[in-house]
């Protein structure tokens, strides 16, 4: 059985200048360990916050994430930031297509997609969102929608480089709300998508692939999803942007 390393990523959203992102990631290195061999941590803070935190990172084992890119490398894309740009900020993984950029700003299937193929060109390791809304889940269609990004999100992808990306399962009914999905509930979902995977990227593969679970992650229940076998790991919005909660989440036992 392929071994994961557990994947703990806080997701700041819009929250936090350069100043308030060096005081928390102060804090933060201080409540986790110099190094860290059996489970890795990431932070996404916004594009202006960046170079802030690469500076605040340096020599701690904490790595650096942005919350979206441009599919193209340069050019007349006012607004946009490309991944040679978070390449040279420090960035090593980039979030792409979370819910609330499908929500509010349109991004469709066929667009992860591209983001994806940008990201693995410029060697950031995408962290690629999926989920259901409450009415798909009522409906009985969960799965269906799910099948259908994953497959979407990852066309033409080879199965060594679906291997080496990160998968998040975020039930947009669970994001900010407070209802976290139960770990059965999570886990369910998990090992569908692991099956999906299969179908695309063969057994071996498959079992490579972090698949991360994100919707009110707290330090209350973080241990509970994590003892489940196909998560991997938590994708972490509102309590990633204390110190105390999100290294409390990071030492999930
Ligand atoms: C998220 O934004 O990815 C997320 C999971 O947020 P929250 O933990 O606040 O639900």
């Amino acid at each position: 059985m392929a071994t994961r390393l557990p994947l703990i990523a806080g997701n700041w959203k819009m929250h936090k200048t350069p100043a308030e992102t060096a005081e928390l990631l102060s804090a933060l290195v201080t409540r986790l360990p110099a190094a860290l061999s059996d489970r890795e941590v990431v932070v996404a803070p916004p594009f202006i916050a960046l170079e802030t935190a690469a500076r605040a990172l340096r020599g701690s084992p904490i790595r650096l994430s942005a919350q979206n890119l441009h599919a193209e490398t340069h050019g007349a894309f006012t607004g946009e930031v490309s991944g040679p740009m978070l390449k040279a900020v420090g960035c090593q993984y980039v979030i792409i297509g979370h819910s609330e950029r499908r929500q509010y700003c349109g991004e469709t299937d066929e667009q992860v997609a591209q983001k994806v193929k940008a990201a693995q060109r410029d060697s950031l390791t995408p962290i690629v969102c999926v989920g259901e809304t409450l009415a798909e889940r009522e409906r009985g269609d969960m799965l269906s929608v799910i099948s259908r990004q994953i497959r979407a999100g990852l066309a033409g992808q080879t199965a060594q480089a679906i291997a080496a990306l990160v998968l998040a399962y975020e039930p947009i009914w669970a994001i900010g709300t407070g209802k976290t999905a139960s770990p059965e509930q999570a886990q369910e979902v998990h090992a569908a998508i692991r099956h999906t995977l299969v179908e695309l990227a063969g057994q071996s593969s498959a079992a490579a692939v972090r698949i991360v679970y994100g919707g009110s992650v707290k330090p209350d229940n973080v241990d509970g999803l994590l003892a489940q076998p196909d998560i991997d790991g938590a994708l972490v919005g509102g309590a990633s942007l204390q110190a105390d909660s999100f290294a409390r989440i990071v030492h999930f036992e």
